[in-house]
Order: structure tokens, then sequence, then C-alpha cells
């Protein structure tokens, strides 16, 4: 209610009686306040009073002093609001009456509040967030166009309106202020909405939500049939996340820690900041709401989600937050992923993949709520994460548009995408400037700064490597030095190992190279072991015009990657396993791209084992094609 009087007014101080205006309703009154009214009725259990044109109710005999005829003033206090609306009152007589003038609170949406900051507002929405803060208790409340903080001070540190739970559908009365630059609402009452009101309230706010979550309707960088296939899938996960964001659901990104993954992680990162901060009030929402973190391994470690649900747990306990939605990108889609979805799964966190390494569906299927593969399309890893995130990234926020057109050029020549729509991503890329050495180096300079971010993100960085939203000098300095420096490296492991390759010839005619990484390669810097295997082996493909297949291995793991050869690791590591009981293989990748590990007291018994099923594989020269570096 807005109260027109001088100096702060007391609902509690007797003295004060309300006038209410003749549009106020019942949203403007308050149990225990006392109204000015005029009689409308006679009846014999009572009087009929009213107090504004929508405000009107019962003065039973048991609480009437006097006796009163129709158009006749009193003074009444509220008694109750009962469930069906009606009010019932109670008769006081005050000595000396200080008359408020009440005007009707306006019913606000959160996305017209900048409009009205300093006055008092009613907002109808649902509690996505309760934090108690050292002051006042902070409720998230969503209507749909967006979330506001609502602050409610009952005591330094004490939970204000205990009754009202996350989710409830609640009335905020309040006032529109501005701190530190960002909207709140300063509650003066705040109640929980039951029956109709909030049948009424959640209808209002779901189909506000489902406007606001629709993705935008864009069309692709690049005319692309093989890509049409995926865009519904995409699409559907843009709203899904877009909906998360309005539950103000927290979302936590992990993804593979290479040149495609960046290239996918990136954009959606920006582009989900964005949104955050589009439909949130509160200017850290973005940094709570969002984190981004690489995965070193091709799989979801069960160390990062222990971590992860750590976190999530924590934030729960501390910010009343919900627990996350988790967001893998270019990882994700086979059967070693399992475990740590199960993690997550004990506490309902919902997980959405999009990737483009050879899936297990039916391993990934019933623990993931959406997933995004072109292989489920008939497609395969050349379409690269990257292209489809950066769609992904337009669907949630389309004016990013421009900062990403060559974005899906440098992931698919970081993965070696043998796509039909590679040239169009060049020539794209070309248009922005970007030549296909530029290109390269960034893929590199990706490269060498995850490999010594490790778990970090390095947010800023990244994105001046990747040039998305900053600052096109520096990132052209920086690209160049961090690519300088990561070819000066893999020359200096390569001029070391090279020496130490070991060649056969297999039985089906496949140059077989293999080196032993622990012993010959310089360990715990750049390039790791599969960067390592992955440089040997383009100079072996190069040198020799065949199909080759290169092993690196070390004492308990070996990376694979071959061309030419019809492979399929994720089946040879199946096999293996069955057949060398003790040897505790596991592992796979890409199909013809992967990485194993095994106990170290068996490594000779796999590695032979692993060859003789190389010597058996069938050559395919269509295959020729290397794929992306899986450390
Ligand atoms: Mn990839």
């Amino acid at each position: 209610m807005t109260a027109s009087a001088d100096g702060d007014v007391d609902a509690t101080d007797e003295s004060v009686v309300y006038d209410l205006a003749p549009g106020c309703t019942t949203e403007d009154v308050e149990e225990g306040a006392r109204y000015h009214a005029t009689v409308n009725g006679v009846v014999e259990y009572g009087v009929f009073v009213d107090c504004s044109e929508h405000v009107s109710g019962l003065v039973h005999d048991s609480e009437l002093s006097g006796d009163y005829d129709v158009g006749d003033e009193l003074v009444v206090e509220l008694l109750d609001v009962r469930e069906n609306g009606d009010l019932s009152f109670t008769e006081v007589s005050v000595d000396s009456p200080r008359t408020v003038t009440v005007d009707p609170g306006e019913r606000a949406s959160v996305d017209d509040l900048a409009e009205r900051v300093g006055s008092t507002v009613h907002l109808d929405g649902e509690v996505v967030q309760i934090k108690q803060t050292g002051g006042p208790t902070l409720f998230q409340v969503r209507d749909g166009t967006g979330v506001v903080p609502c602050a409610a001070f009952e005591e330094a540190g004490v939970r204000a309106y205990p009754e009202v739970d996350l989710d409830d559908a609640v009335r905020v009365t309040g006032d529109v202020e501005r701190r530190e630059g960002a909207l709140q609402l300063e509650v003066d009452e705040l109640h929980r909405l039951e029956g109709e009101a909030e049948t009424e309230v959640r209808e209002r706010v779901e189909a506000a939500v489902a406007e606001t979550a629709a993705p935008a309707d864009v069309e692709p960088l690049v005319d692309w049939p093989a890509f049409e296939k995926l865009r519904d899938d995409l699409r559907e996960v843009a709203e899904y996340l877009r909906r998360a964001v309005l539950d103000s659901r927290p979302i936590r990104m992990r993804h593979h820690a290479d040149g495609d993954g960046m290239c996918a992680s990136v954009p959606v990162q920006v582009a989900l900041e964005n949104f955050i901060a589009e439909t949130h009030e509160d200017a850290e929402a973005p940094r709570h709401l969002f984190k981004r973190l690489p995965s070193k391994a091709p799989f979801y470690e069960m160390e990062d989600v222990t971590r992860d649900l750590n976190f999530a747990l924590e934030d729960e306990e501390r910010h009343g937050q919900r627990l996350p939605l988790l967001l893998m990108l270019d990882n994700g889609s086979t059967e070693e992923d399992t475990p740590a979805y199960r993690a997550l799964d004990q506490y309902d966190i919902p997980v959405v993949v999009v990737d483009h390494h050879h899936p297990d569906p039916e391993a990934v299927a019933p623990l993931v709520d959406r997933h995004v593969n072109p292989y489920l399309h008939d497609e395969d890893y050349r379409i690269t994460t990257g292209m489809m995130c950066v769609e992904l990234a337009r669907m949630i926020d389309p004016s990013l548009t421009d900062e990403l057109r060559h974005i899906p050029a440098v992931a698919g020549l970081a993965d070696r995408s043998k796509a039909d729509a590679m040239d169009d991503y060049l020539a794209l890329a070309s248009e922005e400037g970007y030549d296909e050495d530029d290109l390269q180096d960034i893929g590199e300079a990706l490269d060498y700064a995850a490999h010594w971010l490790r778990y970090d993100s390095g947010d800023v960085l990244i994105e001046d490597v990747l040039n998305v939203g900053g600052d096109a000098d520096r990132h052209a300095e920086l690209v160049e030095f961090l690519s300088e420096r990561a070819e000066r490296d893999v020359d200096r492991q390569l001029s070391d190992a090279l020496p130490h390759l070991e060649y056969e010839k297999l039985d089906n005619d496949a140059h077989l190279y293999h080196i032993d990484l622990d012993e010959h390669a310089h360990r715990f810097t750049y390039p790791a072991p599969g960067k390592t295997t992955g440089e040997i082996h383009d100079r072996k493909v190069q040198e020799t015009g065949d199909p080759v297949i290169t092993i690196g291995y070390g004492p308990d793991f070996a990376v694979l990657r071959s061309d030419g050869v019809r492979l399929d690791i994720p089946n040879m590591v199946s096999e293996l396993d069955d057949e060398l009981p003790g040897a505790g293989v596991s592992g796979g990748g890409h199909l013809v791209v992967g990485s194993i590990k095994f106990v170290p007291g068996m490594r000779e018994a796999v590695l032979d084992a692993l060859v003789e099923k190389m010597g058996d594989a069938e050559l395919d020269e269509s295959l020729r094609s290397t794929l992306v570096q899986d450390d």
C-alpha cells in the first residue's frame, strides 16, 4: 500500500486510521490495521461496511458497540481475511485518530520495475531462492519475465516469513528500490497464496516463463543439411537452459579441455551469463548461477563429480540455492561417464549433454535429460561440438552472432573436422579477417592455455584467446605469444622423442609406430602424452601417405591415433577387458582415436593383444582423417 502521510507510519500505532482510496482492493489491507468505514447495510446479526469500492465486510453484532444505519461512519479494525475473500471487522474507538490515506498499490512485473523506483507495488510470483543474510531474508521471486530479490527484515539474521518456502506462490507488496545499481523490493508484506489465487498466479507465471524461455529463431551461420538434423535437438536444449535460468537453477558446465571443447563452452557461457543478467535484477546472479569448469579426462571423472556435488550441496546449505543442472560439452556420451551421472542421480540433478564423441546411448540415455550427438542422427564427429554450440549460444542470445562467426572454423580445425561445411566456415572466418593460419594458431593457443590452466576455467584469458567479447589487439598478441610457445615446446618434445620411435609393419600392411613416452618424452609439461602422440602420428601420416597407427604409451596407459584403418576403439577396449582378466582395461574415445588404461603389470600383454587386433583391422582409405587430441 502507498501511505501518504508525513514521516513513517507504523501500522501498529493504534492512533493511525487508514482512509482507503476508492480503487483500493483487499491487497491493500492488513489484518490488525484500522480503517474508516461506511455502513452500507444493516442485518439481524450486524452491519456491512465499505472501506472502499472493493473492500467490504461484516461487523458482527458481537463486535459492535453502537447502533448504526446505512450511511453512518465508524472506525473498524480488520480481524480476518478468510480464504474465500470475506472480511470481518470489529468496531474500535480511537481517541485522537491520525488519518492516513492509502492509494491502491499497482501490480508490477519484474521487467517493468525499473520504471517504478520509489513506488509501492504488488508482485505476484514464485519463490525461487531463499537466502538468510546477516541482515534481512532475501526471497528471490520470479514472475516469468524475470527474477527480483525481495528483502524482508524481521530482525538481523532472523528468517522473515518462516512459513514461506521455496517454490511457494506468493504476493509481495513492497517498495521498489535501487541498491548499488540493482533493483530490489523492500518487503512490506509477503504472503503465500492459496486456492484460486495460487492457481491463477501459477498459470500466469508458467505462461510468462514459456514465452520468455522460447529460444531465438536464428538461421544457422552456414547452410548445412547434415546440421539440420540436430537443429531441433539444440533448440530443445536452448529452451531447457533458458528455463533453468528462469528457475534460478545454477548451471554447472563441464567441458573437454581441448580446442573444440573451449570453442563449444565459451560461447554458451557468454550467452547464458547474458541471459542470467538480463532476467535477474541481482547483479551477482551471473556469478552465482553459472560456473564453467574443464575436465581433463575425455569423460566425467569421479573426482570431478564429487567436487561438483560437494559445491552444489554447500551452496544449497549456505545460500539457499537450488541444486544445479549439469551441462556437459564435448564430453559425456559414453559408458565411462555413467558412474559420475549415477552420483548426480542420487540428488536428482539433471544432466544435459552436447557432444560428438561416439556415444553409448543405451548406457547414457537413462541418466541424461537431453542428449545431442550427431551419431544419434546417423552423422558423425565431423560436426564438432564447437559448431553445434555456436548455434546453441545464438539460440540463447542471438546478439552474440557477430562475435562468434569465426568460432566454428577454429573448432573444426582444432578437431581436424573434414565436414562439408568447413569451407563455408573458413569463408565466414575470413570475412571477419581470420585466415586459416590465424585460426590454427588460435587452436594451438587454446590447447596450450588449457594445459597450463589445468583445473581452472581461465574465463578472461580464454575469452581473449578466442576473441569473444575482448580486446582485438590483445587477442592478436596473446595468440601469437601462446601459439609460438606451444610450437616451440612441441618441437622440443618431438626432437627428443622421435629417435626412440619404434616401427613395425602390421599384417594388414598398415604402418605401426609406437613409443614409450614415460622413457622418451618430457613429463609433466606441454605437450602431454595425448598431444605428443598426435603430433608424432601427423608427421608419419604426412611422410608415408599410407595407413598409419601410432601408439604412445606409459606405465598404465596408451594413446591411440590412426588414419586409414577401420578401428573401433571402444569395441577393442571391451574385448581386451574380456580377454585379459586382471589387466583392468578401460577407456575409449572416438572410433579411430582414443586412449586406454590398464594396470602396469599387464602392460606388455595388453599392448601385444592390442597390436594383434590392429593388424586384423581392415584398411579404409576413406577414413583418412585424424581427430581430436584426447589427453
Ligand atoms: Mn571435440
